[in-house]
Formats: structure tokens, sequence, C-alpha cells
């Protein structure tokens, strides 16, 4: 019997899911000589809320700066829909749909409207109003305190204004580093609730967390430890998996 033809498209290596909206493949990655992370697979489909969970150190920031583009490859490939980004800027890639919002997430010192502006940077100035429209709309507070400084509000409002403003881009995923950092159980909680609107939209959201809450909100979670993907499953998996139950959950 002959042996099975070739594809009839060869490539040097199979093409990304074609359903993925960012896809790392076989990522590693550290500063200078350091390797922080190794071998690395990660897919996170269109509107599709993918958290990474670790501990502190285990490579969760690393892995969205790799991401972004802020820190470039040892080894591997970043995929966006089906494009392969690895050598582009982060602004090239941000023009590509992905929203980033960071720890600190605004400017403290620029008035709420100013930091949702900025947001918009990229847009035409219609449709930066158009959006600074449907954000008030969407948050009522954020119009209510649109002159304040970001920097009078609370720590849960702050991050508010973070999210929206990375909205204001009109992104189709918004990568997340700890929305939880330096707030209170309720303003965590309230965090969640904000994000909670954002899932009724086909944003995708990557979300980095050593806060469990943040799993209400995914279809998906990512384990890394020691910068290693130790389980990428559903959340409903990662609570069935009795050694991550203990670790990550404090519960038999
Ligand atoms: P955390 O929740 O504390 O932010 P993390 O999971 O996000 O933890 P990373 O910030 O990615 O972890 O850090 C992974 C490792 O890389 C740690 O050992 C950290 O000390 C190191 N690291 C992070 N940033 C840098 C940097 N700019 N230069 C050198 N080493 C770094």
């Amino acid at each position: 019997m002959a042996e099975p033809s070739s594809p009839a498209h060869p490539q040097d290596g199979p093409p990304p899911a074609s359903e993925a909206l960012l896809e790392l493949r076989a990522v590693a990655a550290g500063y200078g000589s350091m390797q922080v992370l190794w071998d690395i697979n990660l897919s996170v489909g269109a509107g599709e809320r993918v958290v990474i969970l670790g501990a502190n150190g285990a490579g969760k920031s690393t892995l969205l700066r790799v991401a972004l583009g802020l820190l470039p490859l040892m080894h591997g490939t970043v995929w966006l829909r089906g494009e392969d980004v690895s050598g582009l800027r982060t602004d090239r890639r941000v023009a590509r749909g992905i929203g980033f919002m960071t720890e600190v997430g605004v400017f403290p010192e620029l008035s709420v409207r100013e930091n949702l502006l900025l947001g918009a940077y990229r847009l035409g100035r219609r449709q930066a109003q158009n959006n600074l429209e449907r954000t008030y709309d969407g948050f009522p507070l954020l119009a209510k305190f649109r002159s304040r400084p970001a920097g009078s509000l609370s720590g849960g409002q702050r991050k508010l204004v973070g999210v929206a403003k990375v909205l204001m881009g009109d992104p189709s995923l918004i990568v997340m580093d700890e929305p939880s950092s330096g707030l209170s159980p309720v303003a965590v909680q309230e965090v969640v609730e904000v994000l909670r609107q954002v899932q009724r939209s086909e944003v995708a959201l990557l979300i980095a967390e050593q806060n469990t809450v943040f799993l209400d909100l995914a279809q998906r979670a990512v384990v890394i430890e020691g910068g290693r993907r130790r389980f990428d499953g559903t959340v409903v998996e990662l609570r069935d998996d009795a050694a991550l139950k203990r670790a990550y959950f404090g519960i038999e």
C-alpha cells in the first residue's frame, strides 16, 4: 500500500490554531542571562477569558511582557490572529487590537476624562469622543468623576478608570497584570464586577493573578509554576486537581 501523501501545503511548523486571537508557542524568555520562562504554550480565543494563576515570582508578568513585545523572546513565537508578531514592536501589536492594563493602570495627576482619552490615542477625535460617551453611559460613576484627578479616587475606582481607559481603545483583547494589586477584598470584588460588564462584550481577557477570585470570570485557567506551565484547562478541571486545589484554594 502506498504511503499517505504529504500535506498539500507543507510548512515549517504547524500553523497556529485558527480560532486563536493570541497564541504563544514554545516561549522561553528572561532577563539578561537569567531564564524565567520555559517552553510555554498559551492561547486565547476571540472573546475568551483566561486567567494565568501563579505564585509571586512564578513568571506571570514576564509572560504578559512577552505577549506584548515588551521583552524579547529567547525562544518560541507569538501569534496574533494567525500572524507571527514575534518581531513586532509593542505599539504595532496594540494597533492590532491588544490593550494592556498595568498594575497601576492610570496617571494619578490627570483627570478621569484625560486618562480615558489617552486610552483612545490611536483613534480619531470623533471616535474618541463617541467612545467617551459610551464609557460614561456604561460607567456612570466615571461621568460623575470626569473632572477629578484619577489619584483622588479610591483604589477600586482607579482600577475602574484603568479598565475603562483600555476599553476606550476598542481592543479585541485586554491583557491585565494583577488587577487586584494593592486593593482591599471589597475593592477586588468591585473590580470583578466591572470585569463582568466587560464580559458581556466580545472583548477577550487575559488576566495574570494570584487571587483566585478572578477565576469566577474565567473560562480557562493556566497555572504557571517556576516559569513552566503546570496546568491548562477549564476552571472546573482546575478545581478537580487535588494538588492544585490544595495550593490555590487552601482546601483538601
Ligand atoms: P508577581 O506576582 O510578584 O509579579 P510574577 O509571577 O508576575 O510575580 P515575574 O514578575 O514575571 O513573576 O517574575 C519572574 C522572575 O523574574 C522573578 O524571579 C523576578 O525576580 C524576575 N524578574 C522580574 N522582572 C525582572 C527584571 N526587570 N529584571 C530582572 N529580573 C526580573
